[in-house]
């Protein structure tokens, strides 16, 4: 079973030893936490995919400590350099032209000649980074295509009997996944709606490109339809059904809600962990479905809905 790790410095040193010998140690980030490995290490690299279970053609996001290290690994066009002064450390991943001689494992950015990078603003997180020095590959910490971790628990729940150690820093605060924004000479592409709203980026980039042109995706998991999945069916809006769980928004009367004043910080930091309990509550009392009360589509609305979406899509 994992190892406990405390948010103190014995902890943070130890995380950080673990991870220079090529173990998987699952850290708190201010996103969700994060499943984390040495991304220079091949065989650490491959033991994320292998824990998560996660397809290998899925890259992952590589985590720094400041911008000096990640503009030594790749090259900021476009937009990139003013989103980073905007929103690193922070939850923004920005997907970026790799350098020569950017010393990263090739499973990290699965053959691809792009990076995706993060500076992340947690301190137990940066604490890690700088005492580990080193970049650190890190996807969510949940097996692939289920429900994100928001605390230490739902992390042993879910990959516990599969990785050295959990770093408890409590529930992760902002609670839905970085944006992922691809810069370029030509615009800024929104590979993925997440903890930064478009209403607050798209003054530095002007309107966001958010088809699917062929080529300009990855196919992977986090933008596959089925992902974040609990084990019972889960609906969005629509009229509730006899003996269904329903997770409300707003003023509603409802055991479980996102949030009753109808703010979407809130609900977004609560979401993954009323996924969490909504469905154990339906395992244990044999109920036919989850059903979600309709989010806004506004602000964190959006990042809300596509985890929603995705996790009421028809599994694969
Ligand atoms: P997660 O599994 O939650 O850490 O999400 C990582 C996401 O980053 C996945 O959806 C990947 O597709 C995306 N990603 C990572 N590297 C790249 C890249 N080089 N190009 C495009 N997307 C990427
Ligand atoms: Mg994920």
């Amino acid at each position: 079973m994992a190892e406990d790790l405390l948010p103190d410095a014995t902890g943070i040193a130890r995380a950080a030893a673990l991870l220079r010998a090529g173990a998987l140690v699952a850290l708190p980030s201010e996103t969700v936490y994060g499943l984390a490995a040495d991304a220079t290490q091949d065989s650490a690299v491959a033991a994320i995919y292998t824990a998560k279970g996660r397809p290998d053609f899925n890259p992952l996001i590589v985590h720094l400590p400041d911008l000096d290290s990640a503009m030594a690994i790749a090259d900021f066009p476009g937009t990139a350099r003013a989103l980073a002064d905007a929103f690193w450390p922070g939850p923004l991943t920005l997907v970026l032209p790799l350098k020569p001689g950017h010393g990263l494992s090739a499973r990290v950015t699965a053959g691809h000649a792009t990076v995706a990078i993060r500076l992340p603003a947690h301190p137990v997180m940066q604490a890690v980074l700088q005492a580990a020095a080193r970049p650190i590959a890190a996807p969510s910490a949940n097996p692939s295509g289920k429900i994100s971790a928001t605390t230490a628990a739902h992390v042993r729940a879910g990959l516990g009997g599969r990785i050295a150690a959990i770093l408890d820093g409590g529930p992760t605060p902002v609670g839905v996944e970085s944006t992922i924004l691809a810069p370029s000479a030509d615009g800024t592409r929104l590979l993925r709606e997440g903890a930064i709203p478009r209403e607050v980026i798209t003054p530095i980039t002007g309107p966001l490109i958010t088809d699917t042109t062929p080529g300009a995706r990855v196919e992977a998991p986090g933008q596959l339809a089925s992902h974040y999945a609990p084990l019972t069916p889960l609906h969005l809006g629509g009229t509730a059904q006899p003996g269904e769980i329903i997770i409300g928004f707003g003023p509603m009367a409802c055991a479980l809600n996102l949030s009753e004043n109808c703010d979407l910080v809130e609900a977004a930091t609560r979401l993954f962990a009323m996924l969490h309990q909504a469905d154990a509550m339906a395992q244990s009392h044999g109920a036919p479905a989850i059903r979600v009360a309709p989010i806004p589509e506004m602000g964190l609305g959006r990042a809300i809905n596509d985890r929603l979406r995705r996790a009421a899509a028809p599994r694969a």
